[in-house]
């Protein structure tokens, strides 16, 4: 099996980001024209509690309705990203819904649910693995990085013991940007999608047609025999993780390598891989992790 369509377009989205309708330092109209002069084809609004903005184009830029509901469970937070709802729900938004009614009240609205920074709410496993229809999880906030918000942006350790103990989550990187002072246009995602649209781009999410990235790029993630193999834009390092603990052959290292392969071990009950690569600078991409069949 192969993780993209070969020829496919990519499209690039940062799927959550506040703005002065809630507790972001920018405007819509500002926080926009960022992303649209960097480049990006589509981003979602998510301000806390209220879908903000309606579905519109700016140039070239595809705009979607969103919004981050949060709810408390024990010492955790859990906040959870709507993406294209349809319409405000948050008027009838009561915190004591719990997160799982949270997520089904945003599918109910036409949207899709990602789970948001579970590393800086304090997720557990357990948490995270028990709630269902979650299109996503974010296993990169850039405002979870310092200088913003401590230093608890990459949840890729605590996704891989969710895929360990059985829940495959795909994943996304987004920014969750408040300040706008440097946490934006940092974490997107690469959406192969028939075209821009609302309806193509959520279809592509819940097909899982997307990686998590900061700059690196795959062209193609295969899954053949035993061995996964991966070709992407040069970078220093490629890692292979499963939920095995230890493996001589995950970590390939070197000046702008494009290709590097694993072959996992039935024997070791290896259950899924996660590729990722690392460019020159530290910048990541995570490719969703693949379930081994047995
Ligand atoms: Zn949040
Ligand atoms: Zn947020």
């Amino acid at each position: 099996m192969r993780l993209f369509e070969p020829g496919k377009r990519f499209y690039k989205g940062n799927l959550h980001m506040h703005t002065t309708a809630s507790d972001g330092k920018l405007s819509f109209e500002e926080a926009a024209r960022r992303y649209q002069e960097a480049g990006y084809d589509f981003i979602c609004i998510t301000d806390h509690r209220i879908r903000s903005v309606d579905t519109q184009t700016l140039g070239k830029m595809l705009v979607l309705p969103g919004t981050e509901i949060d709810f408390f469970l024990g010492n955790q937070v859990i906040h959870i990203v709507g993406v294209n709802i349809k319409e405000s729900f948050l008027s009838r938004y009561d915190v004591r819904w719990g997160p799982q009614r949270g997520i089904n009240e945003i599918r109910a609205a036409g949207g899709l649910a990602i789970l948001a920074h579970p590393l800086w709410s304090l997720n557990t496993t357990e948490t995270i693995n028990s709630l269902l229809d979650l299109t996503a999880v974010e296993i990169y906030n850039s405002t979870s990085a310092p200088p913003w918000n401590g230093d608890r942006a990459d949840a890729t350790g605590l996704l891989d013991i969710a895929c360990a103990a059985g829940v495959l989550h795909n994943t996304v990187a987004v920014d969750d940007a408040h300040h706008y002072n440097g946490d934006e246009c940092l974490s997107f995602i690469m959406l192969q999608a028939d075209e821009l649209s609302p309806s193509s781009i959520m279809q592509a999410l819940s097909d899982g047609a997307f990686y998590a990235s900061q700059g690196p790029q795959f062209t193609q993630v295969h899954f053949e025999g035993d061995t996964v193999r991966v070709e992407c834009s040069p970078v220093a390092r490629i890692l292979f993780h499963s939920n095995r603990p230890y493996a001589p052959d995950r970590c390939w290292q070197g000046e702008g390598i494009t290709q590097a392969s694993y072959t996992i071990r039935r024997d070791w009950n290896e259950r899924f891989v996660r590729v990722i690569i690392q460019d020159e600078e530290g910048r990541r991409a995570w490719a969703n992790p693949i379930e081994i069949p047995y």
